[in-house]
């Protein structure tokens, strides 16, 4: 790690608020348990040979464990055009960000070649099928696995409940009749009901009114808790990435990898409350004030130099 920092926010391994900033130059500690997702090495070039050529990430390295009964919630933060969703996909085996370009993305082990059940994915726009019901919707996977009829509404009544939707007044509902935050339940309801080892977010409540996305947010809490995935969930919300991660990744821009890392205590109060504690109000102002250095001078090396 270099000495000379010219950053005025706290060095890498300090306590800030209610999270720890690890130090991206040492080698991650392993505890030894089975990788859900790693990433060896990963670069990713668009247009590869011709002239609109571009290189999005590069060198991004990291793993999240196992966590028995437990998973982890991992938060991918950083400027806008860094990379974000462009690792997400790749997690999720979906051209054309898959393949990557150089280096490895492992899930449990194995190399990605394809989308798989094991990953579920969420994303901002809603995505429902129109001519489909709440119901039908949520069950969509469930039929495409051959599930009965009868099992498949059983399971899908039960996750209307789960989401906070009403079983009697929307399930028989269409996607042009639900609000947006009722859409991303139903959006939930339907990567959930499948159960995915992993789940990937792609700003899922970014279009959201504040009051909602708060809402949403206290949702996929207590959702979390119950099936014990691991989740990945890029956002543009600092507060939204401070509040549900147990680890935030802090990326620079394009080429992008991964500058920060921080560890952060687990969401034990509803988003409004926690939002108002002044340890969260200073995890927050450390990334914010981070992100705008990248913002404006470029990327700052990992363990605090700016270059
Ligand atoms: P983020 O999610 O952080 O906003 P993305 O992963 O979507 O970033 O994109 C990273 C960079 O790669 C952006 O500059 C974007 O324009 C570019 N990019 C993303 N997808 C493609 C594509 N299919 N073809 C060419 N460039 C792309």
């Amino acid at each position: 790690m270099s000495t000379s920092t010219t950053t005025t926010a706290s060095p890498p391994g300090q306590p800030v608020g209610v999270g720890r900033i690890i130090d991206r130059t040492s080698a991650p500690v392993s505890r030894g348990l089975p990788r859900v997702v790693e990433f060896r090495g990963v670069a990713k070039t668009y247009n590869v040979g011709g002239p609109k050529e571009f290189t999005a990430i590069r060198d991004v390295n990291f793993f999240v464990e196992d966590l028995p009964e437990k998973g982890e919630f991992i938060c991918v933060l950083g400027p806008s055009g860094c990379g974000k969703s462009t690792i997400l996909r790749l997690i999720a085996g979906l051209p054309p960000q898959h393949p990557a370009t150089e280096g490895e993305v492992l899930v449990l082990g194995e190399r990605v070649t394809r989308p798989g059940a094991d990953r579920g994915m969420v994303f901002q726009d809603y995505t429902s099928f129109d001519h489909r019901t709440v119901l039908e919707n949520i069950t969509f996977g469930l039929e495409c696995r051959g599930v009965r009829r009868a099992e498949r509404e059983e399971l899908g009544l039960k996750w209307i409940e789960h989401v906070g939707l009403d079983v009697a007044n929307d399930a028989h509902k269409y996607p042009h009749e639900l609000s947006g935050g009722m859409r991303q339940r139903v959006a939930i309801a339907r990567t959930l009901i499948l159960r995915p080892r992993i789940i990937l977010m792609d700003e899922p409540f970014g279009a959201l009114d504040p009051q909602t996305r708060m809402n949403m947010q206290d949702l996929l809490v207590s959702l979390w808790h119950e099936v014990h995935a691991t989740v990945f969930f890029v956002t543009h919300s600092i507060e939204e990435a401070v509040f549900l991660g147990d680890r935030v990744y802090v990326m620079g821009r394009a080429p992008g990898t991964i500058l920060r890392e921080l560890v952060l205590e687990p969401a034990d109060r509803p988003a409004r409350v926690m939002q108002r504690d002044p340890r969260f109000q200073e995890t927050v102002s450390y990334i914010r004030d981070l992100i705008s250095q990248l913002e404006e001078q470029g990327n700052v090396k990992d363990g605090g130099t700016t270059s």
